[in-house]
C-alpha cells in the first residue's frame, strides 16, 4: 500500500465505542468520525456494519487480538496508532462496545498521552447494558438491585493470584455482570455459590446480544453453566446474574418480533434495498442483502431525443421509480426544468412510483390500484387515448405489454429505455448466505432472473420458500421452475412483507 503522509497537519487518535452490534447503538459522534477518518483501526466485535460509511480513500485495518490477546500483538497496535497520527491522519480507532470496558482503551489512551498525541475517547454502549435490555433484563430495578457491577469473567477463578475477591462479589448487594465469562462459567457458579451466593439466583447468559442472532438462556445460578452447554451458546456471550433476570418473563421484547431469528434474503437493486431492508430488520430478521441487479442510467440517443421534445408528449408513463429517477435526471442534464412538463399528463404504476414522481414535484394523473401494467391499461380503457403521443419511460427489458396495450388503444407509443438493470455475480459469502436463508423476497421479475443466473442455477433456491411481489414476478419463479410459497396482494414493499408475515 503506498500512503501519502501530510505531516504540515497535527493528527489525532479518538477512541470510539461501536456499541455492542446492533448498527443503531453507535453513538452520533462515533458515527460521524468513522465517516470522516483518513484512517480507522478496528476489533473483532464491532457490528458487521459499522465500517459501512468509511470513505473510499481511508486506510481501514483490522488491530484485533483473539479472546485471549497477547500483549506482542498490543505493541504493534499501539505503534500503529502513533504512526498514523504522527503522520497527520485523523484517526479512529474503534472498539466494540464502550472502548474503557474491558476494551484496553485506558491503556491506549496512556500510551497516547505519553507520546504527546492529541486524543479524545468517545464512549460507546457496553454491552452489559445493551445485551440485558434487548434481552429483557434491566441491569438495576427498584424491586431487585440498587447496584451493578461489571466484573471479567476471563479470568481463570482456579488461579491462586487470581484478582477477583470471590468472597466480596458473592457479597455484593446487586446484579452482577459478567463479561468474557463463557469458557470459565462452571467454575464462576461454583465459585460464587461456595463464597456464599445463593445457588438458586436467577442467571442468563446473552450471547450475539443485540443482533438479529442473539440468544438467551436463563436459569439459576448452580445450573446455568450447564444450560448455557446444552444451549450451545457461542461468545460474545455474558452472564447476568440476579433477580433482575425475573423480569425477561415481562419485559422481554426484542426476542418477541414477529420475524426475529428468521434470515430473509433481500434482492433488490443496492440502492433500493435500504427500505426493504430496514423493515424486516425492525420487524426481527436478520437481512441478507444480494444486490441482484445495480441500475445505470442511460445517456444515449434516444434517450436524449425523447428529452428533446418532452413538450409534444400529451402523456409520460413510469412503471417504476428508478424509470421517474432517470427520466428527471436525463431532464435536468438537458438543463431542463419542470416548466417543461407543464401539460403533460403523467400515468404511473405502483405507489411508490407516484410518491417518486411527487417527490419531484409531479402528481401523478393515472394510477391504478393493481400495481401492474395491465392495472393501467384497464384504467386508460376509459380514457381516450387515439392519437395521443405517449412516452414510456422504462427499463431496457420492461415487458412489452403496457406498450403493445396502448397502441391498441390508439395511442402513439414511444418506448424510450431511460435505464438497464445491470446482473451482478454473488460472491462465494454471499451465495452460502442465500443458501442457508429462511426466505427469499422478490420485488421484480429481473430479480428472480439474476438471482438465479448468479447463483448458478434455479436448483440452488428450490428449498427456500420465495416470496414474491405480485404476478409478473411469481411468473418470473415459474419460468425457473420456483412456486412462491407467498405472493403479495398489494403489490408493493408492505404487500410483500404482510405476505412473508403470513407464512413465516
Ligand atoms: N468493550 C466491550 C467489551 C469487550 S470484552 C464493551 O463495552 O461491551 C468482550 C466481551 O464483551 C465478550 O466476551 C462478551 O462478554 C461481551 N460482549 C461484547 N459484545 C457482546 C454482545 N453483542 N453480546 C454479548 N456479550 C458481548
Amino acid at each position: 500500500m503506498t500512503e501519502h503522509f501530510d505531516n504540515a497537519k497535527p493528527g489525532h487518535v479518538y477512541l470510539v465505542g461501536a456499541g455492542p452490534g446492533d448498527p443503531g447503538l453507535m453513538t452520533l459522534r462515533g458515527a460521524a468520525l468513522v465517516a470522516s477518518a483518513e484512517a480507522v483501526l478496528y476489533d473483532r466485535l464491532i457490528g458487521s456494519s459499522a465500517l459501512n460509511d468509511v470513505r473510499a480513500d481511508a486506510i481501514v485495518e483490522f488491530a484485533g487480538k483473539g479472546p485471549r490477546g497477547d500483549s506482542s500483538k498490543q505493541e504493534q497496535i499501539d505503534a500503529r496508532l502513533i504512526e498514523l497520527a504522527r503522520a497527520g491522519k485523523s484517526v479512529v480507532r474503534l472498539k466494540g462496545g464502550d472502548p474503557l470496558v474491558f476494551g484496553r482503551g485506558g491503556e491506549e489512551a496512556a500510551v497516547l498521552a505519553a507520546a504527546g498525541i492529541p486524543f479524545e475517547i468517545v464512549p460507546g454502549v457496553t454491552a452489559g447494558v445493551a445485551a440485558a435490555a434487548y434481552a429483557g433484563v434491566p441491569v438495576t430495578h427498584r424491586d431487585h438491585a440498587a447496584a451493578v457491577a461489571f466484573v471479567t469473567g476471563h479470568e481463570d477463578p482456579n488461579k491462586p493470584e487470581s484478582s477477583i475477591d470471590w468472597p466480596a462479589l458473592a457479597a455484593f448487594p446487586g446484579t452482577l455482570v459478567f463479561y468474557m465469562g463463557v469458557k470459565n462459567l462452571p467454575r464462576i457458579s461454583e465459585q460464587l455459590i461456595e463464597a456464599g451466593r445463593s445457588a438458586d439466583e436467577p442467571a442468563a447468559v446473552v450471547a450475539q446480544g443485540t443482533r438479529a442472532d442473539q440468544q438467551t438462556v436463563t436459569g439459576r445460578l448452580v445450573d446455568i453453566p450447564e444450560l448455557a452447554r446444552e444451549a450451545a451458546i457461542e461468545p460474545p456471550a455474558l452472564t447476568v446474574i440476579g433477580s433482575v433476570v425475573e423480569e425477561r418473563q415481562r419485559i422481554e421484547w426484542f426476542e418477541r418480533r414477529p420475524l426475529f431469528g428468521r434470515r430473509v434474503v433481500v434482492t433488490r437493486a443496492r440502492a433500493q434495498a435500504g427500505t426493504l431492508a430496514g423493515r424486516l430488520r425492525s420487524l426481527g430478521a436478520e437481512v441478507i442483502e444480494s444486490p441482484a441487479i445495480s441500475v445505470r442510467f442511460r445517456e444515449d440517443e434516444s434517450v436524449r431525443a425523447a428529452i428533446e421534445q418532452v413538450s409534444s408528449f400529451d402523456l409520460v408513463a413510469f412503471t417504476s421509480v428508478n424509470g421517474v429517477r432517470s427520466f428527471f435526471t436525463a431532464l435536468s442534464d438537458a438543463a431542463l426544468d419542470a416548466r417543461a412538463l407543464g401539460g403533460i399528463e403523467f400515468a404511473t404504476v405502483g405507489a411508490a412510483t407516484a410518491e417518486e414522481l411527487r417527490n419531484h414535484g409531479v402528481i401523478a394523473d393515472h394510477l391504478p390500484d393493481r400495481a401492474v401494467s395491465e392495472g393501467l391499461l384497464d384504467l386508460f380503457g376509459e380514457v381516450d387515448l387515439v392519437g395521443k403521443r405517449v412516452l414510456l419511460a422504462v427499463a431496457s427489458e420492461t415487458r412489452p405489454v403496457l406498450g403493445e396495450g396502448l397502441v391498441e388503444l390508439g395511442a402513439e407509443v414511444h418506448k424510450v429505455a431511460f435505464y438497464d438493470t445491470i446482473h451482478e455475480q454473488l460472491d462465494d459469502e454471499q451465495t452460502a448466505a442465500v443458501a442457508e436463508a429462511d426466505f427469499i423476497t422478490f420485488a421484480s421479475g429481473s430479480a428472480v432472473h439474476s438471482l438465479v443466473s448468479s447463483i448458478g442455477g434455479a436448483e440452488h433456491l428450490k428449498a427456500i420458500p420465495a416470496v414474491s411481489i405480485g404476478p409478473t414476478t411469481s411468473a418470473a419463479l415459474r419460468e425457473h421452475g420456483l412456486e412462491p410459497a407467498a405472493e403479495a396482494t398489494r403489490h408493493e414493499i408492505d404487500g410483500l412483507i404482510d405476505a412473508l408475515l403470513q407464512i413465516q
